[in-house]
């Protein structure tokens, strides 16, 4: 069967796989294969797709009165991998792999930069290294190359077999691997290593750290040739993974050239600029391949009306004087590659040219592109609420991992996410598959709705004043008495509104609001009595699932909850989802997941009960400044308002811009609260004001103005600042204040 997709990929002159329909580009060059994951289906789109010029399709099912060439095969994702493996077998570049926990993406980076000196260079773009990663990078290693370097990265035990297959590395990097997580399905470490190192098990040779020797002596066979790096203790990241790209390339003849060995920047950020505009900034190695997915982080962030332009740096597979073909951008301009000259460009273009449009500027460090949008960004900004996007989608599939995969999420996206910001969130759950939305008030969901938010979405306490917006938005109720339940019904019977999707919530234990077990029988007769409205959903909310001594009380509530439900759908003689964990009721009492579960804090990175199952979640929003100014005190010196702290000894101070008007609580002055500043915890000094506070920085190397000042996030866990305020990680996230610009980023 691939044979047969080969021969028409080559006949056609497809030779651009695609597997997500967002990121079409040249219909005509373009094989579609609709692939079945967990949270989409490709089939759903090859009409769209064929109607904007593809004309071949791999699938699983042939669909009625649509053109083009189809390719039926039982698994398209088989069909895929299958396919590339083929091709990799025909291709005479010798090809490299890298895998471990961290690393990977900067060591092929490296490694490709340096085999480019010696001949064409294929590589994975950006990070794509996984079952369907793998085969697409595969797919695009050039006929001519001579090497190409691949990135390979596994979730789960089995996959590295069939990553192995398709690419059949005469080398192997292996850059580490990380201790065993909770839910990763492995029996043990040396599982997870076995696992790891079928990559190398067909090898010429795998280079390694010393310290899996022993790993490696027990899983990789004799005839793989097997070179070990002594990594001293004292080396940094970079040091430790030049020293294992450095042994790779020289098996190959290659070398790694000193300025070749620099950080990588691979995110992708996209923040408020300069006149209404938003700015997606990409630092990562300009090309073709990091210009593809950067394009498609873009388009995905368009809304109508609003003008897209990309700011390009030269791309470095390209050093002909052709300008890259950029569909769907309303103004390009070029840097390099027979644009602009960095001359003129600094000459020609300024911050003033742009206004309400979204723009995507690439280019690399230290590039003109690149310092351009520092300026676009609005760099007096120097406040930021830095969100991960990734750690969302990370922490999602954490809670994926522990539940049944037939269980819906409801992310809670209330409070404008948590703080994070609910329309980004939103996107990103979205694409993630979770089953529901859940917002606070009406207008949070109207918002989302404007912004394209098209999947289900349930609005928690809305006291309602716009059913017009409600029904049209198609927002689905929380119900929670008669009263509310009356007025839904007859808000919608005055329009029409059948069958309209309500949510019924139950009063267990919490004691806040819902109805009571005794109401179910007249709240039965009165659902039956009205077409308006059907119940979608019954659910309650756990008081103690966070309190590891209450687990009595919740047991009575799961109790209760589950005879309730028994009685209302016997009541009312069709089913409906039940749905009462929050995040600490997902980790502690799974069985109770019933159809859907309601996913809040722990979505958001934070660990409020620290139980095995909670251990691995990644930090969501980091909340950080720089210092702006710097004076050496004597002791004896006071800082401040009303003289609160007085210097007991000669002290760097620090002025940092951020106050209890961005959401700073000022009950962290005075020595309270420490933030973060290179490695460093740093007393707040004084009274916070109302844009400013002062810190100690007489013991953290290297900070000066300019230096970041992170006060909560990624170093500083947001549970340690509530601790010291003696409140909940919940209220220091949702009380950064909306002037705070919030920045998005994927890594
Ligand atoms: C906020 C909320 C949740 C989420 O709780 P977390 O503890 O943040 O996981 C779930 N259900 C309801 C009804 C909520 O209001």
């Amino acid at each position: 069967m691939s044979d047969i997709i080969l021969e028409a990929i080559c006949r056609r002159g497809a030779d651009v796989v695609l597997t997500d329909s967002r990121s079409l580009r040249e219909p005509a060059r373009t094989v579609f294969f609709a692939l079945r994951t967990a949270n989409n289906d490709g089939h759903k789109y090859i009409a769209e797709l064929a109607a904007r010029g593809v004309g071949l399709f791999v699938v699983e099912e042939i669909p009625d009165g649509v053109d083009g060439e189809f390719i039926k095969v039982d698994n398209t994702l088989a069909a895929l991998q299958h396919t590339a493996e083929i091709y990799r077998s025909g291709l005479s570049a010798r090809v490299v792999a890298v895998t471990g926990s961290k690393g990977k993406t900067i060591v092929k980076e490296w490694m490709a930069e340096a085999f480019a000196l010696k001949g064409e260079t294929s590589r994975s773009p950006r990070s794509w290294n996984s079952q369907i990663g793998v085969p697409l990078s595969l797919l695009g290693v050039s006929q001519t190359a001579e090497f190409a370097v691949i990135e390979a990265g596994i979730s789960m035990p089995g996959e590295m077999a069939r990553l192995e297959r398709m690419i059949r590395p005469e080398v192997v990097v292996i850059t580490g691997i990380e201790e065993l997580r909770p839910a990763e399905g492995y029996e043990d470490y040396a599982a997870k290593c076995s696992e790891k190192l079928l990559l190398a098990r067909n090898a010429r040779a795998v280079v390694y750290q010393a310290s899996i020797q022993e790993a490696v002596d027990r899983s990789v066979p004799p005839s793989v040739m097997k070179i070990a790096v002594e990594v001293p203790p004292s080396a940094d990241w970079m040091q430790h993974d030049s020293l294992l790209a450095r042994e790779a390339l020289r098996l190959l003849g290659a070398e790694l050239p000193d300025d070749v060995v620099r950080p990588l920047r691979t995110r992708l950020d996209a923040s408020d600029g300069v006149n209404n505009c938003t700015i997606i900034t990409d630092r990562f190695t300009c090309d073709s391949f990091s210009l593809t997915s950067a394009l498609d982080f873009m388009m995905r962030r368009r809304t109508a009306g609003r003008r897209v332009t990309v700011i390009l740096d030269r791309l470095r597979d390209c050093d002909c004087d052709r300008m890259p073909q950029i569909d769907g951008a309303d103004r390009v301009i070029y840097v390099g590659n027979g644009g602009l000259t960095a001359e003129q460009f600094r000459a020609e273009v300024s911050v003033g040219d742009f206004s309400d449009e979204l723009i995507l500027a690439k280019g690399e460090e230290g590039g003109v592109v690149s310092e351009f949008a520092e300026q676009l960004q609005a760099r007096h900004h120097e406040t930021v609420l830095e969100v991960n996007l990734d750690a969302i989608v990370h922490n999602f599939n954490h809670f994926r991992a522990l539940l049944k995969p037939s269980t819906g999420i409801v992310a809670m996206v209330k409070a404008s996410g948590y703080g994070a910001g609910a329309y980004e969130l939103a996107k990103t759950l979205q694409s993630q598959g979770a089953a529901y939305l859940a917002v606070a008030v009406v207008d949070e969901g109207e918002e989302l709705r404007r912004n394209g938010i098209t999947m289900p979405i349930m609005a928690l306490n809305p006291k309602v004043t716009n059913y017009d917006s409600l029904f049209s938005n198609r927002l689905e109720p929380e119900v929670f008495s008669f009263d509310m339940l009356d007025e839904i019904i007859r808000e919608g019977a005055k329009r029409g509104v059948t069958g309209y999707p309500v949510h019924i919530k139950f009063d267990t234990g919490m004691h806040r609001l819902g109805f009571l077990e005794s109401d179910i029988d007249s709240l039965c007769r009165r659902l039956l009595a009205t077409e308006v409205v059907t119940v979608a959903s019954v659910f309650s909310h756990l008081a103690t699932a966070d309190c590891l001594d209450m687990d009595d009380y919740t047991m009575g509530q799961l109790n209760m909850f589950t005879s309730i439900c028994e009685r209302m759908r016997a009541g009312l003689g069709y089913a409906f989802k039940r749905h009462v964990l929050n995040s600490a009721g997902i980790a502690r009492f799974p069985q109770w997941q019933f159809e859907m579960v309601r996913l809040g804090i722990s979505l958001y990175g934070v660990d409020t009960i620290s139980v095995p199952e909670t251990r691995g979640l990644r930090t969501v929003s980091t909340l950080r400044s720089i210092i702006i100014s710097v004076k050496d005190w004597p002791a004896g010196t006071s800082i401040g308002y009303g003289r609160r702290t007085i210097l007991d000894r000669d002290s760097k101070v620090a002025t940092v811009p951020v106050g209890y008007a961005d959401g700073l609580d000022r009950h962290l002055g005075n020595r309270v609260g420490k933030v973060w500043v290179n490695g460093a915890l740093c007393p707040i000094l004084g009274n916070i004001c109302m844009d400013a506070c002062m810190i100690d920085i007489t013991d953290a190397p290297g900070a000066e103005t300019g230096s970041s000042v992170e006060f909560f996030g990624e170093n500083l866990p947001v549970s340690d600042v509530s601790d010291l305020l003696g409140t909940i990680p919940y209220e220091i996230l949702t009380s950064v204040s909306p002037r705070v610009k919030r920045v998005y980023y994927r890594e």
